[in-house]
């Protein structure tokens, strides 16, 4: 049984982000926190990333992903986070109750004095880029493929296919050669790499596994399970161009065509979405615009690292506590944060003045093109700069960071908006 119908802070998920903001929100005094999962066990997507990479940035460890997620799974109870699994949110209203559904508790309304969405993101599929051809077994996303080889413990298949250099096909195109299947190519439509460099690296180079860019799938072929798939170069349209069709036999083609953030129940609640993220806009404190629900994690945009979610899990939980006891006056006197030169989108999207405080406020961006050469990234208001940093390179697949510190604060409590530029040097 649940203890109780009302409580402090309610976190929708239990990925890296939701467990953050259970941690964080407990220790800023929260007293009653309730994480609510649908899958029987904490974890989010972490539980079936059993390849290292995680804790570079938190911990200066290198660990997979059950152990950097058992950490915060560990804290959580220590500090006596509630939690409800296998129990699926149906319903966030703008007034901050919630209906959720399982077998285990039934049907429940919960009445919370702040929420956290941390619902994570899913991934895009074969529908959604209407690849032509047959409908046969054989095509997975790479998050699904995942699963079954990491959880299920069942190879997906033998000759298996890519599309996209995503970080999850990447990822998963070491972990099938790992389990014995051959990899015969990762294809990406883009001139450039979906993914971070370090996954190409590691999982397409050390392996010798080709990767060709401006090229597709143009035809699945195969009647019950998938046999070939006929490929082809684009050109900057992404129009086939004739002649350059190739047929690789395979019977799998695994799909890492990008991740949506999961943002249903945000929509009911009221909460407005950024068309470019996809997730909703927030402002410095992970607050969206309905009052007392904040959001973090790929909820709000894709991360390239789970560190990443994690501390903006932290901001989440810390302002969801602040706001259920009333810590915070909510006032709004808030800048926008736009995006300017190469820059695809920035979060926060915007500041509250009326919040500043000692504590800095991390702008994170992703470019549109990529600069293989040194870059600025500048936060300016209109002649005003207000900060900069040098990057060695910007890349679409790597997010790009620049931080406002107590000195800047002076300059952005007089801008009228900040926009956040990404030039060669
Ligand atoms: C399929 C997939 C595979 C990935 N593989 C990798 C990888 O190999 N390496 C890597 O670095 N990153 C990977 N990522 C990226 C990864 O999602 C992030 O690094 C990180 O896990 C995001 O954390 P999060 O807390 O935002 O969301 P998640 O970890 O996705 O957690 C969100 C949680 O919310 C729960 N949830 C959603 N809706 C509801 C609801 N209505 N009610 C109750 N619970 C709900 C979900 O069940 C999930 O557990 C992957 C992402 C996906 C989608």
């Amino acid at each position: 049984m649940l203890k109780k119908n009302i409580y402090d802070v309610v976190i929708i998920g239990s990925g890296p982000g939701g467990l953050a903001a259970a941690v964080a929100a407990k220790k800023e005094g929260a007293e009653d926190v309730l994480v609510i999962e649908r899958d029987t066990e904490l974890g989010g997507i972490l539980l079936q990333c059993i390849h290292n990479g995680f804790g570079l940035e938190i911990f200066k460890e290198d660990l997979p992903g059950p152990s950097y997620a058992q950490r915060y799974i560990d804290e959580c109870l220590e500090l006596g986070v509630e939690t409800m699994l296998d129990t699926i949110v149906l319903e966030v209203t703008p007034d901050r109750k919630l209906y959720t559904s399982s077998t285990k508790y039934g049907f429940v309304e919960i009445q919370a004095r702040a929420i956290v969405l941390a619902m994570g993101c899913r991934e895009r599929t074969r529908a959604m880029i209407q690849i032509p051809g047959m409908r046969p077994a054989g095509v997975f996303t790479a998050g699904t493929a995942q699963r079954f080889t990491n959880i299920e413990g069942k190879l997906p298949g033998e000759r298996v296919v890519i599309l996209g250099s995503g970080d999850i096909g990447m990822i998963m195109a070491r972990r099938l050669t790992f389990e014995g299947a051959k990899v015969e190519r990762v294809l990406e439509i883009l001139p450039y790499l979906s993914g971070l460099t370090r996954n190409y690296v590691q999982c397409l180079e050390d392996l010798d596994i080709p990767l060709q860019f401006e090229h597709t799938v143009k035809f699945i072929h195969g009647e019950d399970r998938v046999e070939a798939v006929e490929i082809a170069a684009v050109d900057k349209n992404w129009n086939y161009i004739p002649g350059t069709e190739e047929i690789i036999p395979c019977d799998t083609l695994l799909l890492s065509i990008g991740l949506i953030p999961e943002n249903e129940l945000s929509r009911q609640a009221g909460v407005k979405l950024d068309p470019l993220t996809g997730g909703p806009y927030v402002d410095e404190s992970r607050e969206t615009n309905v009052p007392g629900i904040f959001a973090a994690g790929n909820v709000v945009h894709v991360y390239d690292l789970a560190d990443w979610v994690t501390l903006a899990g932290y901001d989440a939980g810390k302002s969801a506590a602040r706001y259920a006891q009333s810590v915070r006056v909510k006032e709004s006197s808030h800048i926008p944060v736009k995006a300017g030169n190469n820059v695809h989108h920035v979060v926060p999207h915007s500041i509250n003045k009326t919040n500043l405080s000692d504590e800095q406020i991390e702008l994170q961006l992703r470019v549109r093109q990529p600069v293989e050469d040194t870059v600025l990234i500048e936060v300016h208001d209109g002649e005003n700069r207000i900060a900069r940093k040098g990057a060695l390179y910007a890349r679409p697949g790597e997010m790009l960071t620049v931080v406002l510190k107590e000195r800047h604060f002076a300059d952005v409590e007089k801008a009228d908006s900040l926009t956040v530029d990404v030039n060669p040097l």
